[in-house]
Parts: structure tokens; C-alpha cells; sequence
């Protein structure tokens, strides 16, 4: 166990209902051990990455305070998509639920299993818009300031999700 950590973690969901898998989602990571105080960005349609011919995904990110150590959140991160039955059929194809750590503390991290801060963050307008609601002050180990990136991105396919949607 170590002390307590903001980390960032980004959803993604394009498959049976995405919205009500993310919602789900950020409920379940709201009650995993070591860890509280949620805090989630609003939900946002995007247009998928890699293959075309596949759903639009609903994306958001989520603060976390934690005690987990990376692993361990990766590990309890890895079982909520299991429980969400996600069949991984191919790279950047169609999922029931993607739980991806952004950022866990300042910390920057090189293990096979997990690359930190999220090596293609800095480049994904699904990630940098959201994130930039909870944390835009926020710096990349670089010194890039987050709420920089998002407005530098191209943001053409990503929308907020209305009410009505
Ligand atoms: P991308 O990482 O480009 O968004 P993806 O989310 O579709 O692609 P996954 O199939 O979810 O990729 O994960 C592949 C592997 O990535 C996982 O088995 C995990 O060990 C590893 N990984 C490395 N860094 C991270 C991270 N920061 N968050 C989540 N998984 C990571
Ligand atoms: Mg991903
Ligand atoms: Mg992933």
C-alpha cells in the first residue's frame, strides 16, 4: 500500500448500449478498494480510432484518489472490463468497455504492462477534452499543460452528449 495519488483514468465504450456501459463504469470505479472521491467529466460522443466501420464511441474520464499501487489499479481497471464482458477481437476495434490510466500522480511509468502518462494522451482529443474539465492546470511530465493540449487538438467527431441523445 502507498499514500494516496490523483490518477485520471479515461473510458471508452462503443458496443450494446455505450453510455449505459460508461455510466456503469464510473460507478464501479467509484467503489473500488483504496480508493474514492470521484469526480467525472461530462460524457462526449466520438467518432472511433483505427477501423471506421464501427460505432461511435462514448467517451469520459474519471479522477480517482487511491492508494492502489499503478499495478493494482491497472489489475482492478483490466477486471472491470472483464466484468463487462470485453472481447478483444481486434486493435482499436469495436469494445464494451476500455479503461485506460492517463495519469497516477506525477509519477511516469515504463513496465510492460503500463506506459504512464497514456503514451498516445497528448494526441486524443476524446481524452484531452474531458480531462481538461477536472484537471486543466494539470502539466505532462514534458511541462505541456493540459488545458493547452485540448484546445490545440483537432477536435473534429467529438461532441458532448446532450440530454436528449
Ligand atoms: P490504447 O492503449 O492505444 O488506447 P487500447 O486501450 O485499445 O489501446 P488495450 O487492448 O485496452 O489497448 O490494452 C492493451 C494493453 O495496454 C493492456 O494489456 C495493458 O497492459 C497495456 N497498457 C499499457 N499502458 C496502459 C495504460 N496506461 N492504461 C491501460 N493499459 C495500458
Ligand atoms: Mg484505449
Ligand atoms: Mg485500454
Amino acid at each position: 500500500m502507498s499514500v494516496e495519488r490523483h490518477v485520471y483514468v479515461g473510458l471508452g465504450s462503443n458496443l450494446d448500449d455505450p453510455q449505459r456501459h460508461v455510466e456503469q463504469a464510473l460507478d464501479e470505479l467509484d467503489r473500488l478498494p483504496l480508493t474514492r472521491r470521484l469526480v467525472a467529466s461530462r460524457l462526449y460522443a466520438s467518432r472511433p480510432l483505427g477501423p471506421p466501420d464501427q460505432p461511435d464511441f462514448i467517451n469520459a474520464v474519471a479522477r480517482l484518489e487511491t492508494r492502489l499501487s499503478p499495478l493494482a489499479l491497472l489489475d482492478q481497471l483490466q477486471a472491470l472490463e472483464q466484468r463487462h464482458r470485453r472481447i478483444r477481437r481486434r486493435r482499436w476495434g469495436p469494445r464494451t468497455l476500455d479503461l485506460d490510466l492517463l495519469l497516477y500522480g506525477a509519477q511516469t511509468l515504463q513496465n510492460p504492462r503500463l506506459q504512464v502518462p497514456h503514451p498516445e494522451m497528448s494526441r486524443r482529443s476524446f481524452v484531452l477534452v474531458p480531462l481538461a474539465e477536472l484537471a486543466p492546470q494539470r502539466r505532462l511530465p514534458d511541462g505541456r499543460r493540459i488545458a493547452r493540449l485540448a484546445a490545440e487538438v483537432s477536435n473534429a467527431g467529438l461532441r458532448p452528449l446532450l440530454p436528449d441523445d
